[in-house]
């Protein structure tokens, strides 16, 4: 199946930001979509929303941390729809700090929901792709999975290891799509993870020059939209005022 219309697409984090904004581009492009997030109220305005504008959707509770709930949300899709065609993986945490902060939890949060996230998707899609010769997973990386700066080390680290799972699962597979999208700062509800309050004002001055989210959702649609056998390996977005 080529294109974007008809095809079944599961968007983790989709109740806000960039997976709120793939949820309604998508959606308005033809796709059958599946919201996942924790805030349902939120996910339940997106679909009336998308099914408001004569699209096809449906939402389920999720936490990417649980193995057994991305497995529940899957089988949600299929039981909608029939079938599941994309996963984008785009859940995300980032609570910047220091290192010595020693917020260790937030850390461990970080490893949970960005990378344990993503190998979740992966778990539960990958057997029916498999099994279906067919599928692609759209997993959103960072700049921060390009490079490293201060009160970054941990996010960074779990953002290349979204790029290094995704290169490994490409290789791996030849009937299965593999995309990371790696955007600079765009409008979201992001910062809002950061606890660390110098920190959280640094981050605060960095993203005057935000994108706004329909700019990356754009790019998860072009990786999408491609014939079955043409893989956009990766799609890096940044602010034309970005220095770094
Ligand atoms: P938002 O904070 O607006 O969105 C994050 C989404 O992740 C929310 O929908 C949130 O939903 C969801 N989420 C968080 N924890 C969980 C969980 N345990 N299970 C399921 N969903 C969860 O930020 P963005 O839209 O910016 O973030 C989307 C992705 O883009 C992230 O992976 C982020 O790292 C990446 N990114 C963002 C950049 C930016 O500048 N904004 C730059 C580079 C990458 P809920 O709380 O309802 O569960």
């Amino acid at each position: 199946m080529a294109g974007i219309e008809g095809k079944v697409v599961l968007v983790t984090g989709a109740s806000s930001g960039i997976g709120e904004s793939a949820v309604r581009q998508l959606a308005a492009r033809g796709a059958r979509v599946v919201a996942g997030a924790r805030r349902t109220d939120r996910l339940e305005r997106i679909v009336a929303d998308v099914r408001a504008a004569g699209g096809q959707g449906t939402y389920r509770a999720l936490d990417v941390t649980s193995l057994e709930d991305f497995q529940s949300f899957v089988a949600h899709a299929e039981s909608a729809f029939g079938r599941i065609d994309v996963i984008v993986n785009n859940a995300g945490v980032m609570p910047l700090s220091p290192l010595e902060a020693l917020k260790v939890d937030e850390w461990n949060r970080m490893i949970d929901v960005n990378v344990r996230g993503v190998l979740h998707g992966i778990a539960a899609g990958l057997p029916r792709f498999l099994a279906h010769r067919s599928g692609h997973f759209v997993n959103v990386s960072s700049i921060g999975g390009h490079r490293v700066i201060q009160t970054g080390s941990v996010y960074s680290a779990t953002k290349f290891a979204v790029r290094a799972i995704s290169e490994g699962l490409r290789q791996e597979t030849d009937r299965v799509r593999v995309t990371v999208i790696s955007p600079g700062v765009v409008e979201s509800e992001l910062a809002d993870t950061i606890t660390h309050e110098s920190t959280k004002q640094m981050i605060e001055a960095f993203r005057k020059i935000a994108l706004p989210a329909d700019s990356i959702a754009a790019a998860i649609a072009y990786a999408i939209e491609q014939p079955d056998g043409v893989d956009v390996n990766e799609i890096l977005v940044r602010p034309t005022a970005a220095r770094s």
